[in-house]
């Protein structure tokens, strides 16, 4: 996955809206690339705040397990090449 198919796919991802291996692909991003995770992050506040709900439609477990990997990453210091 690039970075370009990774924000081409972001709003439709924090909507929930992707299943099964593209889902599997972004988190994969997410995972390896901090610039694509400082993104996610700003875009999910951004609709959260445009929706004005503070109520995303993300599972709470898919929330845990997103939240649990940037965690990780973070402390890794991980940059991806893409
Ligand atoms: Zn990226």
């Amino acid at each position: 996955m690039t970075h370009d198919q990774f924000q081409k796919n972001l709003s439709e991802f924090i909507d929930g809206e992707l299943l099964g291996s593209l889902r599997a692909e972004m988190v994969d991003h997410l995972d390896a690339c901090e610039d694509c995770r400082v993104l996610f992050v700003t875009t999910q506040k951004t609709i959260e705040l445009s929706r004005g709900q503070g109520k995303p439609k993300l599972s709470q477990a898919f929330q845990t397990e997103l939240t649990e990997k940037v965690k990780r990453a973070y402390r890794l210091g991980n940059r991806c090449e893409g």
